[in-house]
């Protein structure tokens, strides 16, 4: 399976990749992780991504473009993947299917959590992540067993410091200026699937599978 998940900010991409990637044994490749984890290490990547990142901005096209061709020739990502994060803009989607093409392979659908902007804001001010492990939850639907503690590795749950208000703002404007012509390229393709991603995460779930289903 190769798929990409697209969605706002918040849109649950995160959550829903992670499952897919257990359910179809494909690593889930997450390039806001890559590049978090590349500023906490430090790294030159970290440091070039950090002020684009805090401000609510995309990392330039070319860093993370780079970032997906060495991803991609890792072993793991030869069987399949999917992409949570990446493409977000045109001229990486174009930078995808030349990839693509070069290994002679194709996408199999590309998922769309479409979600409103007020869903949106109520859950990016409401998510936790764990400074460990990177586990998202939700302070009223998803709710860690112990306050403040991760379930899985019980690191402690912080707030993303791009999930504060004005950095919210900024990046739904990117979303929607750069991201969102995505569609209308994949719909083009016919591989688009638009799902209802209002619903809750068990809702949310099936609407995929069924539509990954009917898709085949
Ligand atoms: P996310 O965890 O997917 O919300 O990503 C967090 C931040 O990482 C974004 O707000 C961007 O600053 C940066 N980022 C992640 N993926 C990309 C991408 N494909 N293109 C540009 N910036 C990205």
């Amino acid at each position: 399976m190769r798929l990409i998940i697209l969605a706002p900010p918040g849109g649950g991409k995160g959550t829903q990749a992670s499952r897919l990637s257990d359910q179809y044994n494909i690593p889930q490749v997450e390039t806001g992780k890559i590049l978090r984890q590349a500023v906490q290490e430090g790294s030159q990547l970290g440091k070039d991504a950090k002020s684009y990142m805090s401000s609510g901005n995309l990392v330039p096209d070319e860093i993370m473009i780079e970032i997906i061709r060495n991803r991609f020739a890792e072993a793991d990502c030869q069987a399949g993947f999917i992409l949570d994060g990446f493409p977000r803009t045109l001229q990486q989607a174009r930078a995808l299917d030349k990839l693509l093409d070069e290994q002679e392979v194709e996408l199999d659908a590309v998922i769309y959590l479409n979600v409103p902007v007020a869903v949106i804001q109520e859950r990016l001010s409401r998510r936790r992540v764990c400074s460990d492990c990177g586990a998202t939850y939700h302070l009223d639907t998803k709710p860690p067993g112990q306050t403040g503690i991760c379930d899985s590795c019980q690191g402690e749950l912080i707030q993303r410091s791009d999930d504060r208000e004005e950095a919210i703002e900024q990046r739904l404007k990117q979303y929607s200026s750069k991201t969102e012509p995505l569609l209308e390229f994949y719909q083009d393709k016919g591989v688009l699937l638009e799902i209802d991603g209002a619903q809750s995460i068990s809702r949310v779930e099936s609407a995929i599978d069924t539509a990954l289903t009917e898709s085949q």
